[in-house]
């Protein structure tokens, strides 16, 4: 389908028949970054204030927290609202869903997908507000990247509810909508083939995905000599895992051309994204960040800590102070670009990517990892920690793999965690992907039973962060 058909017909009546004003909002996304810090704070304020009291007169679990707060969103200045309310964590959101729910809301009230991942996924409502935000923020960052609204786009990528469900009616819709949808479930070499095949013969303005999924499709395509670089092709999107240096280097160098990073989660949205001078920009239009220390107390800027959002744009479930669980920080000064949105940093993994040592202290889950990727006959891994601190490394040898590197690893590890701890290394042939067609390097159950009872029913793994992906209304 041609592209101007899709961006001016075919995208614009799909979303009006949903219900959902995404191309309005992209104009107003577009404009409003340019905005000076000030004019972005009063916007900020107008949208803060309209939320809190929303929140107010129709979610009973927010007009108690205001009264516990003390504070009224009514006549009260919105942000010193925002400064004295506790933060809302998942377990919270898990016991209170339905009293945090706006259920007369003008977008409509919708339930995300359980999905079939690992862990307890939290089930939160949205509404066809957010959801218009979310993509129209997608095309805005797209456009940096001279992706327009309606070129093609494949995506690898793979949330449970994406597919088998609807799968006939999604091909016929991707058709209309200029999207091809590759799954990062499957990953086979037999796949992989396929994908490539896929990608010169669909030959996409943007490909978007896992930066995993992504880096292992490029090595795969080199290892067989097949170089895939679509003549359309301008970026790669990646999203949904914290992407490396590696990564991006791999998949840069493969299909030559620039790779963007995009951070969001299911829960909170579309939150930010890189430019093409390499910073990350927060959508501050539609939402505010706060960067915490573990007490959640504020962090000073250029420090890091965990991600709190307000999602200005979410009506049907206000998320206010929102504990996102991911780690960063907040940059100062302006970025090249131009652009008035905030800049900040993203710090690798998630505040749940830890392993218990043997001391009992919580460990980053890097910290292992690096001791594994450093060694090249390494292939893919995965390192289990079971609820007694045991660990058990699986490891795909590659060519060169000796005792030598087996016992480079036990070291390494112990270091690490501590010389008491129980440990296993064992060679395998595959290792198979997450429920979410992602690779995760860790999972710490030892970590989960340390915090039980906190709320925190999260799986600790490599997972990483949350998607901005195809965030799709299923309602
Ligand atoms: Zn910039």
């Amino acid at each position: 389908m041609h592209p101007l058909i899709v961006r001016n017909l075919l995208s614009p009546l799909h979303e009006w028949i949903l219900g959902r004003r995404t191309f309005r909002y992209w104009r107003d996304l577009n404009r409003e970054q340019w905005y000076a810090p000030e004019e972005l704070r009063a916007l900020q304020a107008e949208k803060l204030r309209r939320l809190l009291c929303l929140a107010s007169d129709h979610c009973a679990f927010y007009r108690e927290r205001f009264a516990d707060s003390g504070v009224d969103p009514s006549v009260d200045d919105p942000f010193s609202v925002l400064g004295r309310l506790p933060l809302l964590d998942k377990g919270t959101i898990r016991a209170n869903r339905e009293r945090m729910t706006y259920r007369d809301c003008p977008a409509g009230v919708y339930a995300s997908a359980t999905g079939g991942s690992t862990g307890e996924p939290l089930v939160f409502h949205y509404d066809r507000r957010r959801i218009a935000y979310d993509k129209a923020a997608r095309m805005c960052t797209h456009q940096w990247f001279g992706v327009l609204a309606g070129e093609r786009e494949a995506y690898l990528w793979g949330a449970p509810a994406e597919i088998g469900r609807q799968e006939k009616l999604r091909t016929w819709r991707d058709r209309l909508t200029n999207e091809l949808l590759l799954s990062a479930f499957n990953m086979s070499s037999e796949m992989m083939r396929r994908y490539l095949d896929s990608l010169a013969r669909y030959n996409p303005a943007a490909l978007f995905g896992y930066p995993s999924s992504i880096a292992l499709l490029c090595e795969f395509g080199r290892s067989i000599g097949r170089v895939v670089r679509p003549s359309n092709l301008r970026c790669v999107f990646v999203s949904g895992e914290a992407l490396d240096a590696g990564q991006r280097a791999t998949i840069s160098d493969y299909f030559q051309v620039p790779v963007a990073d995009g951070y969001g989660s299911r829960e909170a949205g579309f939150l930010a994204h890189e430019c093409p001078d390499g910073r990350l920009h927060v959508m501050s239009q539609n939402l505010i960040i706060e960067v915490v220390d573990a007490e959640g107390g504020p962090v000073p800027v250029g420090k890091p800590g965990e991600i709190v959002i307000t999602h200005l744009d979410a009506w049907a479930m206000p998320m206010i102070r929102y504990r996102t669980e991911d780690l960063g920080r907040l940059a100062s000064g302006s970025c090249r670009c131009g652009r008035g949105l905030p800049l900040m940093d993203m710090v690798a993994g998630r505040r749940t990517d830890h392993l218990v040592a043997a001391d009992g202290t919580l460990k980053h889950a890097l910290s292992l990892i690096y001791v594994l990727r450093d060694i090249d006959s390494v292939g893919r891994f995965h390192i289990r920690q079971g609820p007694r601190r045991d660990v058990d490394i699986r490891v795909v040898p590659q060519r060169g793999f000796g005792d030598g590197e087996r016992r480079r690893i036990e070291s390494g590890v112990r270091r690490q965690l501590g010389g008491g701890i129980d440990l296993r290394v064992r060679l395998v042939d595959r290792i198979e992907t997450c429920a979410s067609g992602k690779h995760c390097y860790v999972t710490s159950e030892a970590v989960r039973t340390a915090r039980a009872g906190s709320g925190e029913g999260d799986v600790i793994s490599g997972e990483g962060r949350g998607k901005t992906g195809p965030l799709e209304v299923k309602g």
